[in-house]
């Protein structure tokens, strides 16, 4: 349900950057007339903080913990702003404006998902792109996962630390965001070393005193909940043969 700053005046705001762009949709398309919009209503913390909760105040997309230092940055999943096929291609304006304010395309990501991001959102077939919010996105194919209605277990794995696809939009995930991004690998790696040793206390069972053992289990048990941070991971790691099971 959309946080009520949203309905009004998020859409109140959308419809006039709607009726905007009928009246000068050249300039807009030229970059020469851009949008503002505003982060006080899509940024509201009534906003943030529903999202926050929703996604266990982790990235939506590495799934690193938000932390007091670093909040997270407002994500719209399709670019407000302008838009980019590929790294290496110029800016579309003006984007995806009419989704400004619209609850099912924000996120809260960490801000080095965030600038990897940017304006990318790569299409299978980029002329099938809605340009307006006149055009029909039914017919846009996205190669990003989206995190928020989609299963992105589906689409990616891990080895260890290491994120690979398991399909052609997984690979683009990996890429655009650049999941695979040193920092991360060695975070993932840290997490992971511990799970390790945890596993090795779980697994002495009864030659041992049951305490730790029990405590170690629990933590394992714990490590594969959605809250907890680089669960994916984790689920790869533990339970290898069931990973897309649902908790
Ligand atoms: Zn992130």
């Amino acid at each position: 349900m959309a946080p009520g700053i949203l309905q009004d005046p998020g859409k109140r705001e959308g419809k006039t950057n709607c009726e905007s762009y009928d009246c000068h949709s050249d300039e807009y398309r030229s970059g020469s007339m851009t949008f503002k919009f505003k982060d006080r209503i899509y940024a509201h913390d009534s906003v943030k903080n529903a999202l926050l909760e929703a996604q266990h105040s982790k990235c939506c997309y590495c799934e690193s913990k938000f932390r007091g230092q670093s909040p997270g940055d407002m994500e719209h999943f399709r670019p407000k702003g302008a838009v980019q096929q590929e790294r290496s291609e110029k800016k579309e304006y003006p984007g995806y404006y009419w989704l400004a304010y619209s609850w099912e395309n924000l996120l809260v990501s960490c801000s080095s998902c965030n600038s990897k991001k940017s304006t990318l959102f790569p299409l299978s077939d980029p002329e099938a792109r809605a340009r307006s919010h006149r055009d029909d996105m039914g017919a846009e194919r996205p190669l990003l996962v989206d995190p928020a209605s989609e299963e992105p277990r589906q689409h990616i794995r891990f080895r260890g630390p290491e994120i690979e696809p398991l399909t052609k939009r997984g690979r683009e995930t990996i890429q655009v965001l650049r999941l695979d991004r040193s920092g991360l690998e060695e975070d993932r790696r840290e997490k992971l070393d511990s799970l390790d040793k945890l596993k090795l206390i779980a697994g002495l069972g009864e030659k041992v005193d049951r305490e730790p053992v029990e405590q170690a289990r629990k933590l394992l048990e714990g490590a594969v909940l959605p809250d907890a941070k680089y669960s994916s991971m984790a689920r790869c790691f533990l339970k290898p043969d069931n990973a897309l099971e649902e908790n």
